[in-house]
C-alpha cells in the first residue's frame, strides 16, 4: 500500500514499540500522529515504573538497525556473555549464551532507548502529542477521544486507521472489547518484582564483573543484576506474591534486610542504599496477556505489550515488540488495504508472541532454579555438541 495524502495513521502509544513503529511508517511517507499518555520524557525526565534496564537481543536489535538507531543505541550499550551465578554460599561461575563475543546480549536504558527513538520519529516527520491518553473510540463514526490528565481537557479526534502501542494497559484494546471478541486472558504469574540499586565502586568503576548478567538463584525465587553505563547495576528481586517466603512475609524493611542477609548475603554489601531503595521503590507485578483476535477489520490493530504482555524472563518482551514493529511496517508496505495489512500481521505474529511467551514462562523456573544444577548444566553443554 502506497501513503496517500488523504490517509493518516494515528498510533496510541510512545513506549518502546510505538517510537520505533513511528520512526518505520513515517520513513515510508505515511502522515503519523502519535499520542502518548505521558509528558515528554525529553523536558520532563524520564517516568519510570517499569525495568530501568533491559536485555537487547538481535531480535530487536535487527529492528533498530532497520530504523538507522543501532550506532546511537550501542554506543549506550553494555556487553553481557552470559549469566554469572552467585549460589549460596558458593563461587560465581560464568555461563557464556555462545561461544564467543559474536552470541552476547546488551543492557540497554529503558528512558534514553526510548529518548534516542523519539527524537528518531521527530525527524524521520512523526508528529507526537504528549499528555494525550485514549480514553475511548468511536468505531463507527471514526472518531478517537484523548484526555489531558494535567491540563484536565479532552479532545475528539477522526481517525483512519488506529494502531495500538500503548502497552500492557492497553486503552485501545478496552475500547475494541465491545466491538470485538478478542478471545482475551490473563494469567498473573503470582509474583512480583522490586528494584534496587547497585551504585559504583568508590574508585569510580563496576562493583561486580560487568560484561554479564547476574543471577542469584534460589529456587523459588531470584535476584538479577544488569550493568548500566554508569558503572550502577539495576537488581531485581522477583519473589511470590504470597507464600513463604514471599513480598507478603516482609511486611517492613527489619523483615526485607534479614531475608537479604540470609538468602542474598553477598549482594548486600553492594547494595548500600538498600534501605531508600526497599522503602521507596514499588513492588511491581507480572503476568502473560493472550488474545486470540490483534484487530478489527482495517479500522485498529494492537502490537507489542498491547496484544501480547509476558513475563520477563526471557528478555524477550521489548524484543518481540520490536519485531512486530518491523512486521507490521512491511505489512502495510506489501498489502492492498490495512484490513489485509492486520490480518497478515496477526497471522505471522501470533504464533511467534505465543512461543515466546510459553519460553519465557518456561526460563524463570530455569534461571531461579536450575543454573546452579550440575546435571542440568552438564545436560545443556551436552546438547549443544
Ligand atoms: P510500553 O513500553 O509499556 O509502552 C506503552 C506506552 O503507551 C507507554 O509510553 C505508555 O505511557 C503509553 N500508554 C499507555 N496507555 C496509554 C493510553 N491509554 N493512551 C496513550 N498512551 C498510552 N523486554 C525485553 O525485551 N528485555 C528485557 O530485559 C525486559 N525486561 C523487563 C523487565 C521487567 C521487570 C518488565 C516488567 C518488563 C521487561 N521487558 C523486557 C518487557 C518490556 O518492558 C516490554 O515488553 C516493552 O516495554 C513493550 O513495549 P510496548 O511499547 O509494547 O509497551
Amino acid at each position: 500500500m502506497q501513503p496517500t495524502p488523504q490517509q493518516k495513521i494515528t498510533l496510541v502509544g510512545a513506549g518502546l514499540a510505538g517510537a520505533l513503529l513511528a520512526i518505520l511508517l513515517a520513513r515510508r511517507g505515511w502522515q503519523v500522529d502519535v499520542f502518548e499518555k505521558r509528558p515528554d520524557p525529553r523536558r520532563r525526565g524520564y517516568e519510570g515504573g517499569r525495568s530501568i534496564n533491559l536485555a537487547l537481543a538481535e531480535r530487536g536489535l535487527h529492528a533498530l538497525r532497520l530504523a538507522g538507531l543501532q550506532d546511537a543505541v550501542m554506543a549506550q550499550a553494555v556487553m553481557m556473555r552470559g549469566r554469572m551465578v552467585h549460589p549460596l554460599g558458593g563461587e560465581t561461575m560464568l555461563q557464556r549464551y555462545g561461544r564467543d563475543d559474536s552470541e552476547v546480549i546488551w543492557s540497554v536504558h529503558r528512558g534514553r532507548l526510548n529518548i534516542a527513538m523519539l527524537d528518531a520519529a521527530e525527524a524521520a516527520g512523526a508528529r507526537i502529542h504528549f499528555n494525550q491518553r485514549l480514553d475511548g473510540v468511536d468505531f463507527a463514526a471514526r472518531r478517537v477521544r484523548f484526555v489531558d490528565d494535567h491540563e484536565r481537557s479532552a479532545r475528539e479526534l477522526p481517525f483512519d486507521v488506529l494502531l495500538g502501542a500503548d502497552g500492557a494497559g492497553s486503552g485501545l484494546r478496552e475500547a475494541l472489547r465491545p466491538h470485538l471478541a478478542l478471545g482475551e486472558s490473563f494469567e498473573p504469574l503470582g509474583h512480583g518484582y522490586k528494584e534496587l540499586e547497585i551504585p559504583p565502586a568508590p574508585d569510580g568503576g563496576f562493583r561486580i564483573e560487568p560484561h554479564a548478567l547476574h543471577i542469584w538463584p534460589r529456587g523459588g525465587y531470584m535476584c538479577i543484576a544488569l550493568p548500566n553505563t554508569e558503572k550502577t547495576f539495576t537488581v531485581t528481586l522477583f519473589l511470590p506474591s504470597q507464600g513463604d517466603p514471599s513480598f507478603a512475609t516482609l511486611p517492613d524493611l527489619a523483615a526485607a534486610r534479614d531475608f537479604f542477609a540470609r538468602d542474598f548475603a553477598d549482594a548486600l554489601p553492594l547494595l548500600p542504599e538498600f534501605d531508600a531503595d526497599w522503602t521507596n521503590n514499588p513492588i511491581g507485578g507480572l503476568g502473560t496477556l493472550r488474545l486470540q483476535r490483534w484487530h478489527l477489520d482495517g479500522r485498529a490493530v494492537l502490537l507489542g505489550d498491547a496484544a501480547h504482555a509476558m513475563v520477563p524472563f526471557h528478555g524477550q518482551g521489548m524484543n518481540c515488540a520490536f519485531e512486530d514493529c518491523v512486521a507490521l511496517d512491511e505489512c502495510i508496505a506489501s498489502a492492498a488495504d490495512f484490513e489485509a495489512a492486520f490480518a497478515a500481521f496477526e497471522a505471522l505474529r501470533r504464533p511467534n508472541a505465543e512461543a515466546i511467551q510459553a519460553m519465557a514462562l518456561e526460563n524463570y523456573v530455569e534461571m531461579r532454579d536450575r543454573v546452579d544444577d550440575a546435571d542440568f548444566l552438564l545436560q545443556r553443554a551436552l546438547e549443544r555438541v
